[in-house]
């Protein structure tokens, strides 16, 4: 199965005009199999998503995407915002307490640029002080697909990952209509609750994909990601 586990929504979002009644259509014609709504510091009500999906017959889960003193860190497995959760040691405390995982969104989007800070740190000079960030010290996982970002940011973050043996995940990060599903994350096995996608992603039975997009929908093509960042130059160890 493929989701898009990275999208915000007009009812939560207030930088975000897709409603979610447009995201499940577009998501379904394009052939997704579900969706997982991921606000801004705050958590949908379980009702809520649950009476959408019932309506749609379609997959819609719920996550979020916390802003904290280590960058925007996607959570799944918790219900709402907690107090004090922008310090991400306490997020880790309050998610664990929750059976959750934590994923760091976009972590090197602006890499390259003169603005680059999350917490305090400068741009790292190569792949293990990058992989030595304390961020990733807190993390379960990496979303080494985010389509608000470069695809040397990507690759940066796909780097990453492989050295800390995280589990990799993909999503579009949308706002809108526009780039839903471009990128997403396939699972091994099906997803129907948020506890199944946090369980595929602590058994690592998930990974990012590239989607392509096409008049009638998304295909899948398992060598898109490779051929996409492969000419791309990687970092000095
Ligand atoms: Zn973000
Ligand atoms: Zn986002």
């Amino acid at each position: 199965m493929i989701l898009d586990l990275h999208l915000h929504t007009s009812w939560h979002s207030s930088d975000s005009n897709l409603s979610p009644l447009d995201l499940i259509q577009e998501a379904r014609r394009l052939g997704l199999n579900g969706v997982v709504v991921t606000e801004h510091d705050y958590g949908w009500d379980r009702l809520r998503a649950r009476e959408l999906a019932e309506a749609h017959e379609f997959v819609f889960l719920r996550g979020m995407e916390v802003s904290t003193d280590l960058g925007h860190i996607l959570v799944y497995g918790l219900e709402e915002y907690v107090s004090g959760i922008q310090r991400a040691e306490k997020l880790r405390q309050v998610v664990d307490d929750a059976g959750g995982i934590m994923i760091a969104a976009h972590p090197f989007r602006r890499a390259f640029t003169a603005d680059f800070r999350h917490g305090k740190e400068p741009m790292p000079q190569n792949l293990i002080a990058a992989a030595q960030r304390p961020i990733f010290d807190l993390l379960d996982g990496i979303e080494v697909c985010n389509g608000g970002s470069a695809d040397r940011e990507n690759k940066l973050a796909m780097e990453v990952c492989a050295v800390r043996g995280l589990a990799a995940t993909g999503g579009s990060d949308a706002h809108s209509e526009l780039g839903i599903g471009c990128y997403a994350t396939q699972f091994d096995d099906p997803i129907r609750t948020e506890a199944d996608v946090i369980a595929a992603m602590k058994q690592r039975r998930c990974r990012a994909v590239v989607l392509q997009r096409t008049e009638t929908g998304m295909y899948y093509e398992s060598s898109a990601q490779a051929a996409k960042f492969q000419d791309l130059a990687g970092w000095p160890v």
